[in-house]
This record gives structure tokens, sequence and C-alpha cells, in this order.
């Protein structure tokens, strides 16, 4: 048997009436999750599916999903999870890299526009209630088998799947066993959507560790009143989720340590978490653990990770990402060395949680994965700077550094001083370029904190830049300053940049 799945079944064992996932009303048991998991492996077994093939499964965040994901890996197929927010092009584009053998659809939709088998939701209903539950566990997803294949966001190009095996999860389960103390006692907040890696930080820790999986879905995020009554009204105890996301629930009223005595653990990841959103945080939560945690997908999840208090706050203007697992290699690649003695360069990484590289795209893998002595390294496609004693500072991504004027820039740190200003909230430079595809100007979005929303905004330009002044080269300080109601986000929860960019380069 799969080594996760036999951890699952231990807890189920253990304690079958256990909550094992919440939405809203809907409450469901460990014992469901295996006895329906147990009977979707036999119904796909019965389908004699070419062996080892990955299946699709399309839906939400709902429990049915989480069945279908075990069921698929008891019945030995890795499964890629494909959110119903997608557009319909985007599971096409999928089908045609990943070749599955099958689609689980878990919604509405009734043509997919591809030739692949699907299996309709009354068809999985029917095979979750029915009293056929043998499967074959020595043709489960083993060890080095893909467990699961996450496609990038793909905005430019096809996107590519990352193949996560069995191997590459249990190392990331056992690393946050050992850093965030996952028990039984744990009620995770769960809202990143399945096809966005955040959500394994949920998932495979919290299942293995007989947690509670409380689910804050898309229908609830849309809507502000219904989202407020969920964050506020909640029981988990620790926060998962993008700064982003944390930044969104910070305007609702009671969403503090006092009407929230529980929730004393915040982990982040997926984008830079600001020292002012840090500060915020630790105000409303001041005796929270909070965790700034870093990773690619291609290193499953997250492999940095730092405790964020308030002597931190203190002694860094941009917070560090935290040190690199113990058990894993990397490398600063091209790297310049400070009079600090902070290397900065790309960070390559190897070492258990490293995918095997992208599903039927030798081209892209070879491109980002390399052999050096004999090792994998992957190319984040981040830089860093790493102090002497290891702690990782993350400084922009290597594809949003521009070039203007000859000078050198990366547009997330521009981001981080405007972070640093009492005006600003959240903010996203990006550059405008000319029909000679130079960067002729920087151009940065800013969302004002509350107060300032009624100060002229002549008087904010000057306000700004000249705090700017004080504190940065005149080349670092944004062009033009737009003062914006919200930014773009993308699926993931993120601030999207790369629409922004499209948007004012249209
Ligand atoms: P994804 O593969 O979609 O999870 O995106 C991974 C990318 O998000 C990384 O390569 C970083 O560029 C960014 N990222 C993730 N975590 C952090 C963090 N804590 N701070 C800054 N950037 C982050």
């Amino acid at each position: 048997m799969n080594s996760i799945i036999e951890k699952i079944t231990d807890v189920i064992a253990e304690s079958p009436d256990k909550i094992c996932y919440k939405n809203g009303s809907v409450t469901e048991t460990y014992r469901d999750l295996g006895q329906k998991s147990d009977r979707i492996a036999n119904f796909l077994q019965d389908k004699f599916l070419p062996e080892k093939s990955p299946i699709v499964i399309y839906g939400g965040q709902q429990f049915e999903m989480l069945v279908m994901f075990l069921g698929a890996i008891k019945s030995g197929h890795p499964y890629i999870p494909v959110d119903d927010g997608s557009d319909p092009q985007r599971i096409i584009q999928i089908n045609s890299v990943a070749k599955p053998s099958l689609v689980l659809n878990w919604s509405d939709v009734e043509d997919f526009g591809i030739e692949t088998p699907v299996i309709s939701k009354l068809e999985l209903i029917e095979a979750m209630n029915s009293d056929k539950n043998i499967y074959d566990t020595a043709k489960s997803i083993g060890p080095d088998d893909d467990f699961y294949i996450i496609f990038t966001s793909g905005t430019t190009g096809t996107p590519k799947g990352v193949q996560i095996s069995t191997n590459n999860l249990t190392d990331f389960v056992n690393w946050v066993d050992s850093k965030f103390d996952y028990s039984a006692d744990t009620n995770l907040m769960l809202q990143a959507p399945f096809s966005f890696d955040l959500s394994v930080f949920d998932i495979y820790p919290g299942l293995t560790n007989g947690a509670t999986l409380t689910v804050v879905d898309k229908n609830t995020t849309k809507n502000f009143g219904k989202l407020q009554e969920a964050i506020t009204n909640s029981e988990f105890n620790t926060w998962i989720s993008t700064p982003s996301f944390f930044e969104m629930c910070l305007l609702f009223r009671g969403f503090d340590s006092v009407n929230l005595p529980q929730l004393n653990k915040f982990i982040f990841c997926g984008e830079e978490l600001t020292h002012a959103t840090a500060t915020k945080l630790l105000k409303k939560f001041p005796k929270a653990q909070l965790y700034n945690t870093y990773g690619p997908t291609e290193n499953t999840v997250a492999i940095t990770s730092i405790l964020i208090d308030h002597d931190m706050l203190t002694k860094y203007d941009r917070l560090p990402i935290g040190y690199l697992k113990s058990n894993m290699n990397h490398i600063i690649y091209n790297f310049e060395k400070g009079d600090d003695g902070y290397l900065t360069g790309e960070l390559m990484v190897s070492g258990p949680d490293v995918s095997k590289g992208y599903l039927n795209n030798q081209v892209q893998t070879e491109k980002a994965f390399e052999i050096i002595n004999g090792e994998t390294f992957y190319h984040t496609g981040d830089m860093v700077s790493e102090a002497p004693d290891g702690l990782l500072f993350y400084k922009g991504r290597t594809d949003f550094q521009i070039k203007m004027h000859g000078y050198r820039i990366e547009l997330e740190e521009v981001d981080s001083m405007l972070g640093n200003l009492d005006q600003v909230k959240q903010s996203c430079t990006v550059p405008l370029y000319n029909n000679k595809k130079q960067v002729s100007k920087m151009i940065a979005h800013i969302v004002l904190e509350d107060q300032f929303k009624t100060v002229d905004e002549l008087e904010l330009n000057s306000q700004i830049k000249d705090e700017l002044k004080t504190t940065t080269m005149d080349y670092m300080i944004p062009n033009i300053l737009k003062f914006v109601e919200q930014l773009p986000i993308s699926k993931n929860g993120k601030i999207d940049r790369k629409a922004l960019i499209g948007e004012i380069n249209a």
C-alpha cells in the first residue's frame, strides 16, 4: 500500500468518527473518506485503464474531490486536479499534454471538447455509494510513482505538468510534522483551490495527522459578507493562505485574537510576506505563531520556513523566507558577494522534494532541471540573498527584473520599499515598454491605506516620491504612481503582476 494512504488508513481505523472535512454546514468523517475512496479505487480498477496512467479530477473544493484523490492513488493512478473555475481551454491543453486515461467530473460541465472518456458526477455518486470496495493494493501508486501532477498556470505558452511522487510528498509531510506540530487537534483553514499546491499544505499533513480541514471555498471567498461570516465565526486554529488572502480578511471587524482566541498559528506561502502585513497580523494576534514559508510547486509546496516574531520585525525591513530544509542542497547561481558576506543570485535546489520534471515535456524539463555531479538541481527562477548562516531572503523573480536606462531593477524590491510607507497598503509596480521593447517607465499601482484615501492625489504623489528619495536611489523610484482600489488577484490568490503588465502594455 502507498505510505501516505497507509498513514491515513491508520487514522481512519483509530478515529473513524472524527470530522475530517467541514465546509459551512457540511461535515464528513474519516470513516466516509476511507469507505468512499475504497469504492472509487474498486470502480477505477474495474475499468482496466493503462497501468499508472494519470486521471484528471475536475471540480471545486468538495469532500468528494478528496475521496477521488485517494481513490485514484489506491487504484494505481496519479491524479491531476483541475479547478472548475478554469476556462475550458485549460482542460483541452492539459488533456493534450498529459494524455490522461479518464476524467472524473465533479461538476455540471457536460462536454469538455476532448476525446478522453469522462465519468459523470452521477456515476461517481453511484460508485461512492456502492457495496463494491475491494481493490488490489499491490497496484496502488508506489514510492517513486507520481502521486499528483499539478499544472502551472501557463499564462504564457502551454501549461507544464509538475510531477510529484509519493517520495516527494512524504518528505514534505514529514517536514511539516517536524516544523508545525500538526496533530488530531489541528483544525486547518483550507482556502486554496485544489489545483494550487498550497492546498497540499492542508490536505496530506492534515489527513495523515487526523486533523480537520475547514474549507473556505470559492463561493464564500467571492462574497464579502459570506467570507466575513466564515472567517469571524470560524473554529480553525491554523491559518494557511497567501498573504494577499490574509490582507483581504484584515478588513473584517472581529478578525482578531479577542474574537478568535483559538486561532494561534498562521502559515503563509506562495508570495512575499511583507513587513506591513506581518506587523498588522501580530498587532491583531499578538500571541500567534506566524510563519513565512517559501517554495515552488516543483519542490513540493514549500522548502524554507521561519517564525516571524517582533524581534524579526525590528531587525529586518524585508522579511526573510527562512532556512532551507536540512536534507536539501542548494547553489546560489551566478552569485554576487556583498560587503556583508551575503551571496545574491538565483536559488537552485536539490534533494528529496525536487520533482522528477514536467510530464511529457523533455524540453522544459531539461531547461529547468540540471544535473550537477549526479544530483538534479532545480532552477527556481527566484533571486535570493543568503546570509552567512544560511538565512535566505527573497529578492524577486528573475523574470521580474527589468533594465531601465541601464539600471537593473527588481520590481518586487520597489514594491517592498513602497510597502514600508504608511500610505501604502499594497502595491504592484510594472514596466511600460516602448515600441523598441525597452522599458520606458515604471508604473506603481498602489492601494492606499484607508486613512489616506481622501488625500489629494497630487499631494500623495509628491509625499510618496519624497519619502522614497530618502531611502533609495532615484532610478528605483517609479515614474508614475497610479492609485487603485484593488490589484488583480490570480486564481491562486496571488497578486497577478503578469496580468497588470499585460494590461498596461496592451
Ligand atoms: P507556485 O509554484 O505557483 O507555488 O509559485 C512559486 C513561486 O512563488 C516561487 O518560485 C516564488 O517566486 C513565489 N513565492 C512562494 N513563496 C514565497 C515567499 N514566501 N516569498 C516570496 N515569494 C514566494
